[in-house]
C-alpha cells in the first residue's frame, strides 16, 4: 500500500532521490566504490560538496552576493549556541514564535544578555508577534521563519536595522522571499532537502569577525569557510542527498515552482479544516504556515474511528506534537498533492459518518 507520509522530521524525501542515494551507496557514479567508504578528500566528494554549496546559494538567488554556503553538522540546534558564538558580543533581539525560538534564547543566554522583542508564549505560540521594534544598537535580530511545532508562519519579515539571523529549518526552499534581507540562514536538513545529519548554514560573509571572544575551530564559521565546509570530516551520505534534493528541486523550476504546488497543498488541507465542523484549527488564520497545519479533532468520542481510518488510508505521521495536541499534517516539498487529497477524503468521511 502507498503510505502518504506526513512527519513532522524527518520526513518526506523525493522518490528519485531516495532511489539514486540508496544506489550510490552500493556504487556512486560507477565508481566501484561506495559514497560512504570514499575519501571525504576524493574529487568526487569534493565535488559533490562543492555542486550542493553551489545549488544552495542559487536556489536561494545569493550568488555573487557575498554570501557563502556551509554544511555543518550538530542539527539546528547547534546553531543556536554558534550564532551567539560567533555574532554576540552585547545584546541580541530575539523573537519568540515558538519552542525553537525559546530554546534558541536559552542557548544564546549562556553567553550574553538577550532581549526578547516579541513573544507569543502567553498564547501558547498560536501566532506571530508583530509590530515590535528592533533596536539598531544591538548586535543581531533572530527568527523563526515557521514554527514546525504549532503550525505559524512569518509572511511579512521586517526591514531589521542590524544583521538578520533566520531558522528556517522547516520552511527553506518551500516558497520563494527576498533572502538578501538576511545575513545568516540556517535550517537542519531534515526537514526539507535530506537525512539528520547535516545542517546547512548560509552566511553573508562580512557579518563576521566583529566578537572579541575566541571562537572553538568547530564553532567558527570563517573556519568552516576558509576550508570550504571540509574542517573535518562532513557528514557525507547526508551532504550527498541534499545534494540529490536539491537538484531535483531546481529540475522542477526552483522555489517559485514548488511554491505554487505547496501552496495548492495547503489551501486544500486548510478549507477541509475550517468548513468540517469536528476539526478546529490551532494557528491564528493570518499566520498558518504552509508547512505544517495543525488541528484538533473536537469531538474526542471520534477519536478511534478518525485513527483507524487513517492507518486504512495509509496516513502516516499525523500526531500532533505533546505541546499542541491533535493532529499536524506537515506538508513539506517532497509531499505529493494527492497525499494531501487523501487525507481529506478521509476528514469528509468522518463527517458524512458523525
Ligand atoms: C526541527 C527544528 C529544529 C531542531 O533541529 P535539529 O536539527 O534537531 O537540532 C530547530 N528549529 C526548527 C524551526 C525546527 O523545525
Amino acid at each position: 500500500m502507498k503510505i502518504h507520509n506526513f512527519s513532522a522530521g524527518p520526513c518526506i524525501l523525493p522518490q528519485s532521490v531516495l532511489l539514486k542515494a540508496s544506489e550510490a551507496v552500493m556504487d556512486l557514479d560507477n565508481s566501484g566504490l561506495s559514497l560512504i567508504e570514499i575519501s571525504h578528500r576524493s574529487k568526487a566528494f569534493v565535488d559533490i560538496m562543492e555542486n550542493a554549496r553551489a545549488l544552495a546559494l542559487e536556489l536561494l538567488g545569493l550568488e555573487g552576493k557575498g554570501y557563502k554556503a556551509l554544511f555543518l553538522q550538530g542539527g539546528a540546534s547547534t546553531q543556536f549556541l554558534m550564532v551567539a558564538l560567533n555574532l554576540l558580543e552585547k545584546r541580541a533581539g530575539y523573537l519568540n514564535s515558538g519552542t525553537w525560538a525559546d530554546k534558541a534564547i536559552k542557548e544564546a543566554k549562556i553567553y550574553d544578555d538577550i532581549y526578547e522583542v516579541g513573544s507569543s508564549k502567553d498564547a501558547n505560540y498560536n501566532y506571530i508577534p508583530k509590530g515590535y521594534d528592533i533596536p539598531s544598537d544591538y548586535d543581531y535580530f533572530h527568527c523563526t521563519s515557521n514554527n514546525t511545532i504549532f503550525g505559524t508562519q512569518i509572511k511579512t519579515f521586517p526591514n531589521s536595522p542590524i544583521p538578520m539571523v533566520c531558522d528556517m529549518s522547516s520552511d527553506i526552499f518551500s516558497r520563494t522571499l527576498d533572502f538578501s534581507k538576511f545575513d545568516l540562514i540556517y535550517a537542519g536538513a531534515q526537514k526539507n532537502m535530506g537525512p539528520a545529519g547535516a545542517t546547512l548554514v548560509v552566511i553573508k560573509e562580512d557579518i563576521l569577525g566583529k566578537v572579541s571572544r575566541k571562537i572553538p575551530s568547530m564553532m567558527d564559521y570563517k573556519k568552516h569557510i576558509a576550508s570550504g565546509s571540509m574542517f573535518n570530516t562532513p557528514p557525507v551520505f547526508a551532504v550527498y542527498t541534499s545534494m540529490l534534493t536539491l537538484e531535483w528541486l531546481k529540475g522542477l523550476g526552483g522555489i517559485s515552482a514548488i511554491e505554487k504546488e505547496n501552496e495548492k497543498k495547503a489551501r486544500l488541507m486548510y478549507s477541509e479544516i475550517d468548513l468540517n465542523p469536528l476539526f478546529k484549527g490551532f494557528a491564528t488564520k493570518e499566520d498558518r504556515s504552509s508547512m505544517n497545519a495543525t488541528f484538533t479533532l473536537e469531538n474526542e468520542n471520534l477519536k478511534e474511528t478518525f485513527e483507524t481510518m487513517l492507518k486504512e488510508a495509509g496516513i502516516n505521521g499525523l500526531n500532533g506534537h505533546r505541546s499542541v495536541g491533535g493532529y499536524r499534517a506537515s506538508m513539506y516539498n517532497a509531499l505529493p498533492l494527492d497525499s494531501v487529497k487523501v487525507l481529506v477524503e478521509v476528514m469528509s468521511e468522518l463527517e458524512s459518518k458523525a
